[in-house]
């Protein structure tokens, strides 16, 4: 990562690199952050679309290197975000076709990609007010579950994901992919489960959590009084006993028909609107 520091060498800063070759070190670099580990060490993350990559740099995240295909070269957008990078002492490469469909795994990749740094909020800095939900995520497993996820609890008008335990990484492409670029607006901490619960108790929520044997009718709770973390299981096991334990409501969706449980980003979704029914209304200016 030494490239994202500002250049005071005798190579000029805002200078577009070309490169066509896979071989590249820089795009070899790039190309890494498809693994988690190469995301781990660099901090650091892959963005896709022009769109989101405005909308970053809107929210203030930092860009470390803008990736654009050739065909996109001269677009007045483009040339925005270009110049903005280098104003952020950030990279700007214009690549072939084949380099980009390599760099995102995909034969339609988008033209333009951004790698910003990675950003977690710190538990501690989560204080939830009344009006206020958050989403907490028990070992959450699925990419495209967390994405969506991130998407919607950003359209309910949530403040914050949770990540309880080991969970698929909410920096992926295919997360970041899923979440419509929410991934941007939503801000999301990681903890363990007895963090977790202690911050529970610190903070005074409402701990909400969603069970398939719970007692609860969902939209039987009061989510009006405190503030309302909902609690969601993972994928396969559900919430274990100590979590459940310490929540104030097990909460249950009635369901109908054939199927065991609904898909998880599904129960978060129909939860979140529940929850925040009473502020969301369509005569609100967004
Ligand atoms: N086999 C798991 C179990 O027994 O809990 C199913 C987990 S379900 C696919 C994933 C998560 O979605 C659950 O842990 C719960 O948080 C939520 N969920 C799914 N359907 C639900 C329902 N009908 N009521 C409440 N929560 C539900």
């Amino acid at each position: 990562s030494e490239h994202h520091h500002r250049d005071h060498g005798p190579h000029r800063v805002g200078q577009v690199k070309e490169v066509t070759s896979l071989a590249n070190p820089i795009v070899k670099d790039i190309k890494a952050l498809a693994q988690k580990k190469a995301r781990d060490e660099t901090r650091s993350f892959i963005a896709e679309g022009l769109k989101l990559v405005i909308d970053a740099l809107e929210l203030g995240w930092t860009i470390r290197t803008l990736v654009y295909a050739k065909a996109a070269k001269g677009k007045p957008q483009v040339e925005q975000v270009a110049a903005k990078t280098f104003a952020k002492g950030g990279l700007v490469l214009e690549v072939s076709e084949k380099v980009m469909s390599t760099i995102t795994r995909r034969d339609n990749p988008q033209m333009v990609i951004g790698v910003f740094e990675q950003r977690y909020s710190s538990l501690k800095d989560f204080r939830p007010k009344v009006g206020e939900t958050y989403v907490a995520l028990d070992r959450v497993r699925d990419p495209g579950n967390l994405g969506t996820i991130f998407r919607t609890a950003d359209a309910a008008g949530a403040s914050g994901v949770i990540l309880v335990g080991e969970t698929t990484d909410p920096f992926s492409l295919e997360t970041v992919r899923a979440t419509m670029g929410s991934v941007f607006a939503m801000p999301v901490a990681k903890t363990s489960v007895s963090d977790f619960l202690r911050w529970k108790k610190e903070t005074g929520v409402k701990l909400v959590a969603t069970h398939l044997a719970g007692a609860v009718d969902y939209r039987t709770i009061d989510y009006r009084k405190q503030p309302v973390v909902l609690l969601m299981g993972n994928e396969q096991a559900g919430i274990p006993e100590e979590l459940a334990h310490e929540a104030d409501a097990l909460a249950r969706i009635p369901q109908a028909g054939r199927a065991d449980s609904l898909n998880l980003a599904i129960a978060t979704g129909v939860m979140l609107f529940e929850a925040r029914r009473h502020i969301l209304s369509l005569d609100e200016p967004k």
